[in-house]
């Protein structure tokens, strides 16, 4: 019985291992989350049962922030996800700073009850802890297109973070010596901190903005394992581990994607300076959802390229309508997904899957690009940055970037409202390409009407 904790945070460790597999497939992702979520749960009844500690205002604010939660992820679009996942990252890495201070206290009145281990372990908790969750305000910021998207940098950027990474190695250092009177260094060490995750998250931006959400994921997860080492509490250092590395992976992952290193992204702040492409003259060949129909009716492969504009129509079942429709035609269809479309990673995948699209029609941008000469109609529904071949040009913000060669299709249907940049901002070539056809509107209202045609 004396036990049971532990025995209880061993199968949580286990259940947020298995859940954490299950996220790795759109299929199981949803059981996934509820098996984590039900491991969490005896995370929290272990730790009452071997703290035992008084637990009316543990359960208060369990109850508080349970509907806050849940209030959240009702309300909350579906096109504002990624802000809130950003949110949510940050009030992690806020949470694990608080236990770290929380802790800290108790050393400052009682010097005793506390080891030179623990207090390293705090130091550890409350500097990634604080850069998580600056770096996320920010980060929330720039999704929620409350501040510039843009990267922002200046002289000495570089500099004045390694000085304020010294500076918070010294205060740790300060208060590890003497934590009974040094609580202005812990507070300074806080402060330290915040303006490092400000200043780090600052010069990302654009079409690297994956990268830092990733990133910040990543370090709410390791400021959770180094609170679990101040608290002695493994679920917290095993869950902490597990976030902190699959963070990590996603992150070189988004990285790969966009052709560029983790170093490259945190601090060349690539497309400070780039230019959004060149101006196009001339005009965009527009077409009716009527001609769109007659393409795509004479059509016998067509690929489907998802994007963000996909999500803000929710146009993800009219366009299975479409596909199976095609496929009933005789055509081949597929759907090919750029590992950064959207905003948030596999955003594109979840709302296909929520549409019912197998899997074997999922295909990757490297195995389509070689073929899509042979490809008779690319359909690009919302999709901009992931398309513009301006990332071919050295000195767009985009340069260097893969993307689905759309502009290589034998014809290339656009779906989206305007002529507009993408979210990075730089002008797209493809709307003025000879082979282009821009369906504009809602690529719902759009696709529903092709639908109509066929059906007709
Ligand atoms: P973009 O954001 O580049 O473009 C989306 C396009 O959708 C817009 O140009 C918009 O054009 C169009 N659109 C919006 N609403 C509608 C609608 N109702 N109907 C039809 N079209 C619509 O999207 P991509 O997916 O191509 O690229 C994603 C970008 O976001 C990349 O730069 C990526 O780096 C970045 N990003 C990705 C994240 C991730 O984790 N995946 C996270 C953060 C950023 P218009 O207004 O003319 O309709």
């Amino acid at each position: 019985m004396q036990n049971l904790p532990n025995y209880l945070y061993i199968a949580a460790s286990v259940l947020f291992i298995y859940g954490l597999k299950m996220l790795s497939h759109a299929k199981t992702a949803r059981k996934g989350n509820m098996v984590s979520a039900f491991g969490m749960l005896i995370a929290v009844v272990a730790t009452l049962l071997l703290a035992e500690l008084e637990i009316k205002w543990i359960l208060l604010g369990g109850v508080i922030g349970s509907l806050i939660g849940a209030a959240a992820a009702r309300l909350v679009k579906m096109t504002s996800m990624p802000e809130m996942v950003g949110l949510f990252n940050g009030f992690g890495g806020l949470a694990s700073l608080l236990v770290g201070w929380a802790e800290f206290h108790k050393i400052h009145t009682d010097p005793a009850s506390g080891s030179l281990f623990t207090l390293i372990a705090i130091g550890a908790t409350v500097l990634i802890g604080g850069v998580t969750f600056s770096g996320s305000m920010i980060a929330y910021a720039k999704l929620a297109e409350k501040m510039e998207g843009k990267p922002i940098l200046f002289k000495g950027q570089q500099l004045v973070n390694g000085a304020l990474l010294i500076l918070a190695i010294a205060a740790t250092a300060l208060f590890c010596m003497n934590p009974a009177s040094t609580y202005i260094a812990f507070i300074g060490m806080i402060m330290v901190s915040m303006i490092l995750g400000v200043l780090v998250t600052i010069p990302i931006g654009g079409a690297d903005m994956p990268v830092v959400i990733a990133l910040l994921n990543s370090y709410s997860g390791l400021a959770a394992c180094a609170a679990g080492f101040v608290i002695m509490n493994n679920v917290l250092i095993v869950a902490g581990s597990l976030v902190g590395a699959s963070g990590l992976i996603l992150t070189s992952i988004m990285c790969r994607a966009m052709n560029r290193s983790l170093a490259n992204v945190m601090f060349a702040g690539v497309g400070a300076t780039a230019t959004t492409g060149k101006t196009f003259e001339g005009e965009a060949k527009t077409v009716s959802a009527t001609d769109a129909y007659m393409m795509l009716e004479a059509a016998s492969s067509v690929v489907f390229v998802p994007g963000y504009g996909m999500a803000v129509a929710q146009a993800q079942h009219v366009v299975k309508e479409l596909g199976d429709l095609l496929e009933e035609n005789g055509c081949e269809v597929n759907y090919c997904v750029h590992p950064v479309a959207g905003r948030m990673p596999g955003h594109m995948n979840v709302l296909l899957a929520e549409a019912d699209v197998p899997y074997e029609q999922l295909v990757e941008p490297q195995d389509v690009n070689p073929t899509m000469t042979n490809v008779d109609v690319a359909v690009v529904i919302g999709a901009n940055d992931v398309v513009n071949p301006a990332a071919r040009e050295e000195g767009t913000a985009l340069y260097g970037m893969p993307i689905i060669d759309v502009d290589n299709a034998k014809v290339c249907i656009v779906l989206k409202r305007s002529l507009k940049a993408g979210f990075a901002g730089v002008d797209n070539p493809l709307f003025f390409a000879p082979n282009t056809r821009m369906l504009l509107g809602d690529a719902k209202a759009s696709i529903t009407h092709v639908v109509s045609e066929f059906k007709a």
